[in-house]
């Protein structure tokens, strides 16, 4: 049989209450004859025999004089009725009180079965009244932070699986109509049809790609390998790597980094691919005849490093946001110059952070440019 918290502690407390009420009764009936003894004897003393309050000598009571034993036995009977009332009022407001006191501590326990099972249930915005500043109290805001931490998650899940399915929409839906065209004859089976499908399918790798990678950083899934190393190092083969790209555009790629910088601590590989894709986005967002520079300088036992670029800018209200994943100022554009998915910051910036660094973008508006930039510890710090 399941008894509840409640119950339990009621009983326990009933227990407690019967064993003194026990011990009471019995250390009074056995202390009470020979205190009553003393305390006569005392009085015997102090009252001349005159007064007729003196009934002869003696101590114990139910011995010797009847007169005596009478007494006592009066004395003992009213003391009994007393003891039995006060007893009994004792028990009843003792029962009382820990009704009250096991029903609120029951309470708090109770409230939490249930919220834990709605929750279990799928009901995330479920929560525990927060109590007060002793245990009980701390683990109800223990449980109300899990809960909030589950419903952000369960938020997250819904979010990412709406998002990817979007995202993986479009391309399909574009192969699949020219596949149809194909079919029916009604689009030219030629390298221009062709090469439209091949895009699209390099769309939804590239696509899968991102995912994975971001599925990686954002599950904290990766290993940093810290060691001292050179920026210059790190942007100069960036640079060298994306050299070609920029030529082909005819956009510049500036390097400004000074020789003499201090070592970070940071993972090489992780770092460059950061760069990797500020770069890229600056060659991306840049057209002809445009710039891209990157610069870097200590500050605040830091290395600020920016990627600043001469092109389309970006909007003051989509800033805060180009950080967030699968978020593009002009989803539209992206695909049609085969832009990424939107992941690509949501990346750096999950690595950033994980090299305790900050990242953001700085953009005066529309074909204004925009200046991206990161912090690094420095080595030694
Ligand atoms: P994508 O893979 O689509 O490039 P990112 O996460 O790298 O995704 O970038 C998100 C969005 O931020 C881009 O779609 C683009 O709209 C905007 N963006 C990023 N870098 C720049 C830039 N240098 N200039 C203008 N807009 C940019």
């Amino acid at each position: 049989m399941k008894v509840n918290l409640g119950v339990r502690l009621f009983i326990s407390h009933i227990l407690v209450i019967a064993v003194a009420m026990t011990v009471l009764v019995l250390v009074t009936q056995f202390a009470l004859p020979s205190a009553y003894g003393r305390h006569l004897g005392i009085m015997e003393g102090a009252i001349p025999s005159e007064t007729g309050l003196g009934m002869g000598s003696g101590h114990t009571p139910g011995q010797g004089d009847p007169g005596r034993t009478g007494l006592f036995a009066s004395f003992r009977t009213s003391f009994n009725e007393a003891l039995f009332i006060a007893g009994f009022i004792a028990m009843v407001l003792a029962l009382i009180v820990s009704m009250v006191i096991s029903r609120r501590l029951a309470k708090p326990i109770h409230a939490m079965t249930v919220a834990s099972q709605r929750i279990s249930e799928g009901h995330y915005n479920e929560r525990v009244p927060p109590g007060g500043g002793d245990e009980l109290g701390n683990l109800a805001g223990s449980f109300n932070r899990m809960a909030e931490k589950l419903e952000q998650t369960e938020t997250m899940r819904r979010q990412l699986i709406g998002d990817v399915s979007h995202e993986l929409r479009t391309p399909l839906t574009t192969i699949q109509g020219s596949m149809e065209g194909l079919i029916d004859g009604i689009l030219p089976a030629n390298t221009d049809t062709y090469e439209q499908i091949h895009r699209e399918a390099g769309r939804l790798t590239r696509l899968v790609d991102d995912l994975q990678e971001l599925s990686r950083v954002e599950a904290g899934g990766f290993s940093l390998e810290f060691k001292p190393v050179s920026i210059k190092a790190i942007v100069d083969s960036t640079y060298a790597r994306y050299s070609p790209q920029f030529t082909d555009k005819e956009v510049k790629l500036i390097n400004l980094l000074p020789d003499n910088l201090p070592a970070i601590m940071a993972d090489e590989d992780r770092v460059e691919q950061v760069l990797l894709n500020l770069i890229g986005n600056g060659l991306q967002h840049t057209p002809r005849g445009g710039e891209v520079t990157i610069s870097a300088e200590v500050q605040d036992r830091e290395l600020f490093i920016s990627v600043a670029d001469t092109g389309i800018g970006i909007p003051a209200k989509h800033l805060p946001h180009i950080f967030d994943r699968f978020y593009r100022v002009d989803p539209s554009r992206s695909r049609q110059k085969g832009g990424g998915s939107g992941i690509g910051l949501t990346i750096a910036l999950r690595l950033v952070e994980a090299h305790g660094g900050h990242i953001w973008a700085e953009s005066a508006g529309e074909n204004c440019g925009s200046t991206f930039t990161f912090t690094l510890p420095l080595a030694g710090e």
